[in-house]
Parts: structure tokens; sequence; C-alpha cells
């Protein structure tokens, strides 16, 4: 794979990921409400819409039930309705503060189909622009994020939490 210089990669570079004996990344970035600092961009009643630190494209989002679950059939009805309702919020706005043209929107459900945190059901959004994946992640297996995550955290943050979201 071919380095680029990506500076603003160096926060996120640096910090061990935590480890497993630590618990679960999504039940302690709920617990402590330092949203900020932990990315968090909005809080509804049962879940919680979290920028990802490992993106594969700017503007990468996690759509997370509070509850500890490793599968859809775990989650009632209610919270089915508030996580789909959370992922329309942040589509929204994606597309109103990063003009994205299209998502790819989808679960991996289990460490077989890839899931980093397999025990604790997470949605991934992932905002697509015409033209983003270009020749360097083919060719060069190589990506570049043109922003970084703290513009993108701001810029998702408030836009979420100004009520403008459409209903
Ligand atoms: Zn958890």
């Amino acid at each position: 794979m071919k380095r680029l210089w990506a500076p603003w990669r160096k926060a996120y570079i640096r910090p061990k990921k935590p480890s497993a004996s630590r618990g679960c990344l999504f039940c302690r970035v709920q617990g402590n409400r330092q949203n900020a600092k932990n990315l968090v961009l909005r809080h509804n009643p049962s879940c919680f819409a979290i920028l990802n630190l490992y993106p594969y494209n700017n503007g990468h989002v996690l759509i997370v039930p509070n509850r500890h679950v490793n599968s859809i059939a775990q989650l009632s009805a209610e919270e089915k309705l508030d996580w789909l309702a959370l992922t329309t919020d942040v589509i929204d706005a994606l597309k109103n503060q990063m003009n994205a043209q299209g998502f790819n929107v989808g679960l991996n459900l289990g460490a077989a189909a890839g899931a980093g945190i397999p025990d604790h059901l997470h949605l991934h959004i992932v905002p697509r622009w015409a033209g983003d994946h270009n020749f360097m992640p083919v060719l060069a297996g190589a990506k570049v994020i043109s922003e970084s995550l703290q513009s993108a955290y701001e810029t998702l943050r408030i836009y979420l939490n100004s009520g403008k979201t459409k209903k």
C-alpha cells in the first residue's frame, strides 16, 4: 500500500484501540456522555449516532442502540422505529451539511461478516459522492479522506441538534 500524507490521522492513529478487556466501546461511550470527546452526534431515546473513528469515507456515521444486543431480533418495535428515525435524520444531515449524493447503509452482523464490534449492534451510514472511489483505492490500496473527523463532527452535530432535520 502506498503511503499518503494525512496529518489529521495522527490523532487517532497514536492512541491504541481500546482493548477488549475494557468492555464494550459503545456501552462505555453512551455511559459517560462526553459527547464531543467521543464524537457522539446525537442521543435519541433508545439509540445514538456516533462518527466512526475508523471511517470508510468522510462522514461515516454509526447508529447504535443503547442496549448491548447483537441482533436486530432483540430490539423491541419501539427501538427499531427509533433506530430508523435516527438513521433518517443522519442521512438528512449528511445531505444538507456535506452535500452527500448517495449512501451505503448497512449492517455487518457477526465477526464472520466483518463486524469490528460484533457483540453490540450498529448500523453503518457511509455517505457517497460521484467519483469518490477513484483510481486510488482500486489501484493503490489507499484512500484519501478530505475532511478531518473533528470538522465533520461539528458540522453534523450542530445540524442534528438544531431541530432542522425533516420529520
Ligand atoms: Zn455494548
